[in-house]
């Protein structure tokens, strides 16, 4: 079987350093494998969109050499697949829907227990649908940390498939993404190493065979926050692209060359494609950056 990779940001902010890091950690696997890798615009969350930032996403995966196959696929048009899935899953009774609140299900210890479950609620305007955890995963292995625990609580909870907002969940979306897509393995950051548990589920309910996964180290402030668009890392440079391009391959554990920098942006990666290996990827989760 053929290696495709992909990666998946969120348009709500431009690229950033933390995630120039995952463009690049994908692409190196995916192209030292001579696999392919593919692009998809996570646009699942309108509100949170910053207005044209797909398209500046975009340019800046040009900017940095970074080239994908085939088209790229936008999740803002695939609503009709998730929402396929979620009724076959309703009809089946391995979804249903739910009204408890946020406030409620914190008063309760924070997790979900169950409480719609056998409810037999039909659609109102204000119900999360949830999916019955018949298959839950309670560890998974990564790539490069090993064996991973997930909470019992968290991976037997019954998580919302689609939100009381109407808008999809990040998990299901993903997983349909990714199998429609025939995606292969998931490299991205280790902010995502939590869902992935609830994602394998997903891959069992759909009856398909669980893909691997490598998380990439998270790259942090001195106070341990990720760099995200929500805290408002710094975008990337467009203009000087070698310069954050060199930082990252270094955060990835290259050694580069002293006259690294007198390569152009495409002998760069070229050079990463080449020489990229697991081992020499950092093992921690964080990384000051
Ligand atoms: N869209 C997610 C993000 O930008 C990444 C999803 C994934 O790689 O699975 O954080």
């Amino acid at each position: 079987m053929s290696y495709i990779g992909r990666f998946a940001p969120s348009p709500s902010g431009l690229l950033h350093f933390g995630s120039l890091v995952a463009a690049l950690g994908s692409y190196f696997q995916a192209r030292s494998q001579q696999g392919k890798w593919l692009v998809r615009i996570e646009d699942l969350d309108p509100p949170r969109e910053m207005p044209g930032a797909a398209d500046k996403i975009l340019r800046t995966l040009e900017r940095y050499q970074l080239h994908w196959d085939g088209e790229v696929v936008y999740q803002s048009q695939r609503h009709h697949l998730y929402q396929q899935q979620i009724d076959t899953w309703l009809e089946e009774g391995q979804a249903y829907f739910c009204e408890c609140t946020r406030k409620q299900i914190k008063a309760s210890g924070g997790y979900y227990l169950g409480t719609c479950r056998n409810k037999r609620l039909t659609h109102s305007d204000h119900c999360s649908v949830r999916l019955r955890m018949d298959n839950p995963v309670e560890s998974f292995i990564d790539l490069r940390q090993g064996e991973i625990h997930i909470p019992k609580a968290l991976a037997h909870e019954d998580f919302i498939i689609k939100r009381r907002d109407g808008l999809f969940a990040y998990n299901l979306a993903v997983v349909i993404d990714d199998i429609t897509q025939g995606v292969t393995e998931v490299v991205r950051g280790a902010d995502l190493i939590e869902p992935t548990g609830r994602q394998i589920s997903l891959y069992h309910t759909l009856h398909q065979t669980p893909i691997s996964y490598l998380h990439l180290p998270l790259a942090v402030d001195e106070h341990g926050n990720k760099f995200s668009k929500q805290n408002h890392a710094t975008a990337i440079s467009d203009d000087h692209p070698k310069q954050d391009l060199q930082r990252a391959m270094k955060f990835l554990g290259f050694d580069l060359p002293e006259d690294f920098s007198d390569l152009t942006v495409e002998n760069m990666i070229d050079w990463g494609c080449r020489t990229w290996c697991l081992q020499q990827l950092p093992s921690e989760i964080k990384i000051i950056a």
